[in-house]
């Protein structure tokens, strides 16, 4: 008798664990390869549009409550601080067109950019959707890990519904908003001083902040822009129980409402959408509480984890983008070819963890293969422009240089994530979106790889990042596949 209730058990289990695994897109493979070539036979002038809708979650059901992202479990929301948004940008060059969500979220898993890209209308024609998170650590759990308790999901079926639909419909916003426009590009660089820290030995940051800014070809007025920097938007910090959009939140207002202080206006903004894209964000990129922000509009410096101080990080990086984006005399151009190609990729799952999440109901993504994950990596260019789409939270040596062959790390190699995909990439102003089309979490170079002690340089304790990476395989098969498409991509 007893045999037969363990091989029943084993036989639920079984089932259990293969309805977890299955593929929640059979066959989904995405091969793309637009050379822009009949742009660049019969140039015609870029045309672009932004839509965004809002989605903050709904805090009025008292028996549903709103499991906040990041940090601990059961951090439950109280109140929205400040809104929520799916921010579109779609491009288009006259032969191609590409489409970018950045949504205020921890991340957003492939399977459910799928969902997103399979409810584009046809007639939007558009060639290649990309759907980013900002990586908020105050928004609703888009993921699963920080529900009730460690083992039930806080992951609200309708609201990740209405992600889903909201990114869809500001993507069809923008693509009903499409006009001409005039394109600049601009590097500001800028050192992570007082602005954040790396946690994680080597040292190495992505705190330079890249913008596309597009103008009306009939006036010079702002449409819009693409914001890119490259930090983790915690700035509240862990105790924390509002819904808030963090500094990108900051940082789209006042670009385009301007700087404000009690009804005062200290600097002006320019209109239009923006839209915030994180970067190299793994490693770890954050604002902790003991780096001490200057507002630079108040003179003031803020250090305790607020939304004032919140702000003040975003007004460190509106007081550097605005003079740039005021500037009548940065070069501009109306026409430029856009160039996509991006591609399935499969991942190898090593992380033990990530296997068992899926079967205690708590994240809720198939698997290509037993053991492997479906994501993708893109490299879109607009004319010098040039954006390497990366499906998680990449270390910045990865992309900037600077990947040690760290002691005590568990291989023992040379780095092997080389050259730095940021010098691969073509162009003159070289765009990471990191989570972009999923979140994978950290993405680690195999030589900085430690689970075992002895530990990196030496240190006592064993260091934070690989419980939530894929596994010690990941970088290379990412640094790879873009060296590959770069490849593809020259003319
Ligand atoms: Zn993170």
């Amino acid at each position: 008798m007893t045999g037969i209730v363990l091989l029943a058990l084993i036989a639920i289990i079984a089932a259990r664990v293969l309805y977890t695994f299955r593929d929640r897109s059979p066959g989904y493979s995405l091969a793309i390869a637009i050379d822009g070539k009949a742009a660049d036979a019969s140039p015609r002038p870029l045309r672009v549009g932004f839509g965004r809708v809002k989605i903050n979650p709904d805090l009025s059901k008292p028996n549903e409550p709103v499991y906040i992202a990041g940090f601990d479990q059961n951090r439950t929301a109280t109140n929205i601080h400040d809104d929520l948004w799916a921010v579109a940008c779609v491009i288009d060059d006259g032969h191609s067109r590409v489409g970018v969500v950045s949504l205020d979220a921890i991340g957003f898993f492939h399977d459910d950019v799928i969902s997103v890209r399979k409810r584009l209308a046809a007639d939007w024609k558009i060639d290649y959707a990309i759907v980013c998170s900002t990586h908020n650590h105050s928004t609703p759990d888009l993921m699963g890990l920080w529900g009730p308790s460690v083992l039930r999901s806080g992951v609200n079926a309708g609201y990740r519904e209405l992600v889903i639909q909201s990114s869809a419909e500001a993507m069809g916003a923008a693509v009903k908003s499409l006009q001409p426009t005039r394109i600049s590009s601009h590097e500001i660089l800028t050192k992570p001083d007082g602005l954040l820290t790396d946690s994680r030995k080597p040292e190495v940051y992505d705190a330079d902040i890249r913008v596309l800014h597009f103008t009306s070809p009939s006036n010079g007025a702002t449409i819009g822009s693409i914001v890119g920097w490259a930090n983790h938007p915690e700035t509240v910090w862990s105790e924390n129980r509002d819904i808030t959009a963090d500094f990108p939140g900051y940082l789209r207002d006042m670009l385009e409402n301007g700087v404000r202080q009690n009804g005062a206006i200290l600097d002006a903004g320019v209109g239009g959408i923006h839209l915030f894209v994180n970067g190299a964000v793994g490693g770890l990129m954050t604002t902790k509480p003991s780096v001490k922000v200057h507002d630079p509009y108040l003179q003031q410096d803020f250090k305790e984890p607020t939304h004032d101080k919140t702000r003040a990080l975003g007004r460190q990086l509106v007081s550097r983008i605005l003079p740039r984006l005021e500037d009548t005399n940065a070069p501009t151009t109306d026409r430029a070819s856009i160039r996509i190609h991006a591609r399935t990729i499969e991942l190898p799952l090593e992380n033990d963890g990530f296997l068992l999440a899926p079967v205690l109901g708590l994240i809720d993504r198939g698997h290509s293969r037993w053991r492997q994950l479906r994501t993708e990596v893109a490299l879109v260019s607009i004319g010098d422009v040039s954006i390497a789409c990366i499906p998680g939270e990449i270390y910045p040596e990865i992309v900037n240089g600077g990947i040690e062959r760290a002691p005590g790390g568990d291989f023992d190699i040379d780095p092997v994530e080389t050259p730095p995909i940021r010098t691969m990439m073509p162009g003159k102003l070289k765009f990471i979106f990191g989570l972009a089309n999923d979140e994978i979490g950290y993405i680690i170079p195999k030589s900085e790889w430690d689970e075992k002690p002895p530990y990196l340089y030496n240190a006592k304790k064993g260091v934070y990042g690989e419980v939530n990476s894929v596994g010690p395989e990941a970088a290379g098969i990412i640094h790879r596949a873009i060296k590959e498409l770069v490849a593809q991509a020259k003319p």
